[in-house]
Formats: structure tokens, C-alpha cells, sequence
């Protein structure tokens, strides 16, 4: 695909959200999204999207600070209703729980993060900042 193919489309926000949290460039789809845990790519190695124009910022953290929020608490509140632990058993579990949950999330939702800025088109996403670098090169 190229990118003048992939300018003339219009970007969906639902696929692109979707392709970037299972890790996928927005774009092609192929799993080049992250260079590293949570590191995001320069380019797609596949269809040669210039994916370092993202700024995610603080908004993969926030968001998963919020999902992670309203999985735990629920559940630290229904243990305590059911089976009234001692504190340090509260702390040990959802403690632990919480950290486990946080690392799985926060890829997910960085990668949706910048799936959604490719198809609204923000920052480098831009189809005259795609056009600019084509130019370059
Ligand atoms: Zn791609």
C-alpha cells in the first residue's frame, strides 16, 4: 500500500485503534508498531508509515491509570465484602495486582493511542507531513 493510497482513504478510528493495541501499524496492519516494550517504532518496517510523528504523551498512562482503577478497586472492595482479609493481605494482592495489570494495559492502550492519532490525522500523522517526507527522500 502506498502512502498516496493511504491519503486518499479515509482513516477509520475503530480499525486504527484496534490495529495499534494488538501492537499493529495503523496502517498495513503488520505488527511493527513497537520497536520495544513500550517504545514505538520510527517507521513501519512494512509499509514505511513514519510512525515517530505520534505524541502520545501522558495520555497511554492516564488512560490505563483509569482502566486499572476500575478493575481493582471493584475487586479489592468484593474481597474485603466477602472474605475481610487483613490489611497486608489487601495490600499484597492488589499491590501486586495492580502492577501486573498496568503492564499489560499500558501497551495496549499506547498502541489504540496512536492508532487513533494516525486517523485523526494528528501531529505526523498529517497527510503534508507524509507528503513532506516522501518529498525528502
Ligand atoms: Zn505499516
Amino acid at each position: 500500500m502506498s502512502i498516496e493510497s493511504m491519503l486518499v482513504e479515509k482513516r477509520r478510528k475503530g480499525p486504527a485503534m484496534w490495529r495499534g493495541a494488538r501492537g499493529q501499524c495503523p496502517a498495513c496492519g503488520e505488527k511493527t508498531m513497537f520497536a520495544k516494550y513500550l517504545k514505538v517504532s520510527e517507521t513501519c518496517g512494512s509499509c514505511k508509515l513514519n510512525l515517530g510523528g505520534h505524541q502520545a504523551d501522558d495520555a497511554p498512562p492516564y488512560f490505563t491509570i483509569f482502566i486499572v482503577g476500575h478493575i481493582i478497586v471493584p475487586v479489592a472492595l468484593i474481597v474485603e465484602r466477602a472474605y475481610m482479609p487483613p490489611l497486608y493481605v489487601h495490600a499484597l494482592i492488589f499491590g501486586i495486582l495492580s502492577i501486573v495489570v498496568s503492564l499489560i494495559s499500558l501497551p495496549i492502550v499506547k498502541g489504540a493511542v496512536v492508532g487513533l492519532q494516525w486517523a485523526l490525522e494528528l501531529h505526523g500523522f498529517a497527510p503534508e507531513a507524509a507528503l513532506d517526507e516522501k518529498e525528502d527522500s
